[in-house]
């Protein structure tokens, strides 16, 4: 699971600005997340990048008590303290080529190759967060670590999910759509959205419309590949 979900994450970067990237979790070193590479120092810890700042500068011995001295080498000589007041941590999509491209440049690249479709304008809202923008992405193109999407590159274990007391096998469609606990969850946001709405969500999860819509399109995108 965590392999899938490093090779996802480590494709951004994220500039420092303000500095309220995940100080372990994000990759704002251009190294990959400090949570993967740091090896024996990592905490599974939320603190984000601006809490490491002294008096404008890099606050040398708080990173110390977290990183290696190479690590800390490479911050201070790299990048810009954060500084209080500028705009939120910018995202970049670091492509294979490892050109670096604004995320947006990506967007129109995904929709010239394929067709766009009502999802795609769906998904990428701009005044949702990149974050969640980037996991509706994710989701669509089954880039999610669940152990349907591991089983088609080949990974296998023995799944169970582990979120309901349902005993079935961890895939995508059970995880976000069909599973109790993902019921539960839709019709409560739907509730807050529009009523109506609610039962259109019912409708769609006991016919499975949306499942099945979701795999008619994935198949075509694999003809058209
Ligand atoms: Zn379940």
């Amino acid at each position: 699971m965590i392999l899938v979900r490093v090779e996802g994450e480590h494709q951004i970067w994220w500039q420092v600005l303000t500095g309220n990237s995940n100080f372990w979790f994000d990759n704002w070193t251009k190294q990959g997340a400090l949570y993967y590479i740091e090896g024996n120092h990592a905490e599974e810890e939320e603190i984000e990048v601006r809490e490491f700042i002294n008096q404008g500068n890099w606050d040398i011995p708080k990173l110390r008590s977290k990183l290696s001295e190479e690590m800390i080498k490479h911050i201070v000589e790299t990048i810009k303290p954060p500084t209080e007041g500028r705009k939120d941590d910018k995202p970049w999509w670091m492509a294979n080529t490892k050109e670096v491209f604004y995320v947006k440049s990506v967007w129109e690249l995904v929709r010239k190759r394929d067709e766009p479709t009502q999802c795609y304008e769906l998904m990428w809202i701009k005044r949702v967060s990149f974050k969640i923008n980037f996991f509706y992405w994710r989701v669509w193109r089954r880039r999610i670590s669940t152990d349907d999407n591991l089983k088609r590159m080949k990974i296998t274990s023995v799944s169970r999910c582990h979120s309901c007391d349902t005993y079935e096998e961890e895939t995508m469609c059970h995880l976000l759509l069909t599973s109790p606990t993902a019921n539960k969850l839709w019709k409560q946001f739907a509730i807050f959205a529009e009523a109506h709405r609610a039962i259109k969500i019912e409708e769609c999860l006991q016919s499975n419309t949306l499942i099945n819509n979701v795999d008619t399109m994935e198949e075509k995108k694999c003809q058209k590949t």
